[in-house]
């Protein structure tokens, strides 16, 4: 079983976290081999495989909180307050997908904190050109507000593909302050309705396909990414308000690995609420749904999205259950090899 890694040591192994040549395998969980690179100073104490020093096609965790990271504007509960005396900063959700051969990357998500996620990943060298694309899930802020940044006021990004469903194009087309990245082509809306496919040339002919899910979609519908490399599926399901009929199984049919909503444990994080009538589904139901596929291809599903207040972030108990029972707690830094 893995070792602990108490929430404190995340930040201490951000700065570093992608890093190629300090990665760690996480062959001692079970996972297959090479599948997911843990960052250095994680929870395996393995040494580094070997391709993790080779241009590959890879994909990064660059975040792992929900929209209002930790801390959390506003909380001042034993959670944020410690998080504010030890210097720790978890961002939203947030994947990358890098071609190290070329040092192009492909963010999944623009949050907030898109300055700091940008900083872990390859110089790509043109600054009005951070990324070679965006994926967007839907219109909460930790999902896409970090677009801004790419306006006049300070990247002045130059045509940056932005991949979202019809709906979510629309309403960045229409509403103040995106539609002035569009009309300035600063970003360039790629509608790609559920459903429909697309390759991406520049990363070994990827396949992003978005899934529609069930959210709280006020400005835009809500998609999961399925992300098909040459060699592994990733699916990122960051945000659904429940597992309904064949959904679950649809997402993880053929996927390597699966990012997964775990906004709240078991519900004990609103206190006096029915745990049926909580948006997201528990990790606690997530778990049980998927217990039989977790205990036999242990680290295939990794929890993210998780809220400020959700034990499993910082209570050794609750994370060893977890992976106990053949789950993983996504971490920043860990890397799946695409190819
Ligand atoms: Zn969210
Ligand atoms: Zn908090
Ligand atoms: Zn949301």
């Amino acid at each position: 079983m893995r070792a602990l890694l108490p929430t404190v040591l995340l930040a201490l192994v951000w700065a570093c976290a992608l890093l190629p040549s300090g990665h760690r395998e996480l062959q001692g969980s079970g996972t297959r081999e090479h599948e997911v690179v843990l960052p250095p100073g994680g929870s395996t104490g393995l040494e580094g495989g070997e391709h993790s020093t080779l241009a590959r096609l890879k994909l990064h965790v660059l975040g792992v909180a929900q929209d209002g990271g930790v801390p959390h504007l506003g909380c001042r509960r034993e959670c944020c307050e410690a998080a504010r005396q030890e210097g720790l900063r978890l961002g939203p959700a947030c994947l990358a997908v890098v071609n190290h051969a070329s040092r192009k990357s492909l963010l999944i998500e623009a949050t907030p904190a898109m300055e700091e996620q940008l900083a872990l990943l390859p110089d790509p060298g043109d600054p009005r050109r951070p990324v070679e694309g965006i994926l967007l899930t839907h219109a909460h802020i930790g999902h896409y507000a970090g677009l801004i940044q790419l306006g006049r006021e300070v990247a002045s990004a130059s045509s940056i593909p932005v991949h979202c469903t019809p709906r979510m194009a629309g309403f960045l087309r229409d509403n103040g302050p995106w539609s002035q990245l569009v009309k300035l082509g600063q970003i360039q809306l790629e509608d790609q309705a559920p459903g429909d496919a697309r390759s991406l040339p520049g990363f070994k002919d990827l396949k992003i396909t978005p899934i529609a899910v069930p959210h709280r979609d006020e400005f835009s519908d809500t998609v999961a990414w399925r992300i098909e490399g040459p060699a592994r599926t990733v699916v990122f399901c960051p945000d659904i308000d429940r597992w309904e009929e064949d959904l679950l199984a649809r997402l993880i049919e053929g996927a390597d690995v699966c990012y997964l909503d775990a906004t709240f444990y078991d519900g004990r994080e609103l206190p006096g609420r029915d745990l049926s009538e909580i948006p997201h589904p528990p990790m606690v139901v997530t778990m049980d749904r998927l217990a039989k596929e977790a205990l036999e291809q242990p680290g295939r599903f990794r929890f993210i999205h998780l809220n400020h207040t959700n034990p499993a972030l910082r209570d050794p108990a609750i994370r060893a259950e977890v992976v106990g029972r053949g789950f993983a707690i996504a971490e920043v830094g860990e890397s799946v090899l695409l190819d």
